[in-house]
C-alpha cells in the first residue's frame, strides 16, 4: 500500500485552473480567485464573464463521510464539509480518513 499523500498536498486538491489573461494556473479555486482579486481586481462574477470556464482539469472525490461526489479542489471541499459536516475542516477529514488509508 502506498503512503497517504502529506496534507499540503492532498489538501490542494486535483484540479488545475488556468488564468486566462495572464496564462498563470493554479493547483486549486480558492488561490486562483485570490490571484484574480489582487492580481486582476475582478470579483469572480465579472471575471467569469469575460473569461469564462478557468477550470481547465477536474477531478472528483467521493466523501468518506456521506459518500457524496464533490469536487477535488480546496475551496469545494471546505465549503461541504462546513455545509454537511458541522464545519468539520480538511485537516479533521485527512486525520480521520486519509491518513489511515494509504491512498486516495
Ligand atoms: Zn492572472
Ligand atoms: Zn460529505
Amino acid at each position: 500500500m502506498d503512503a497517504p499523500p502529506p496534507f499540503e498536498c492532498w489538501s490542494e486538491g486535483g484540479c488545475l485552473y488556468r488564468c486566462a489573461p495572464c496564462g498563470s494556473t493554479f493547483r486549486h479555486s480558492v488561490a486562483f480567485w485570490k490571484h484574480v482579486a489582487e492580481f486582476h481586481r475582478l470579483d469572480p462574477a465579472d471575471f467569469g464573464r469575460l473569461f469564462p470556464r478557468p477550470r481547465v482539469k477536474k477531478v472528483a472525490m467521493r466523501c468518506d463521510e456521506c459518500g457524496q461526489e464533490i469536487t477535488f479542489d480546496r475551496g469545494k471541499m471546505e465549503a461541504h464539509m462546513i455545509r454537511r459536516h458541522d464545519g468539520m475542516t480538511l485537516r479533521q477529514y485527512y486525520d480521520k480518513h486519509i491518513a489511515k488509508r494509504g491512498t486516495f
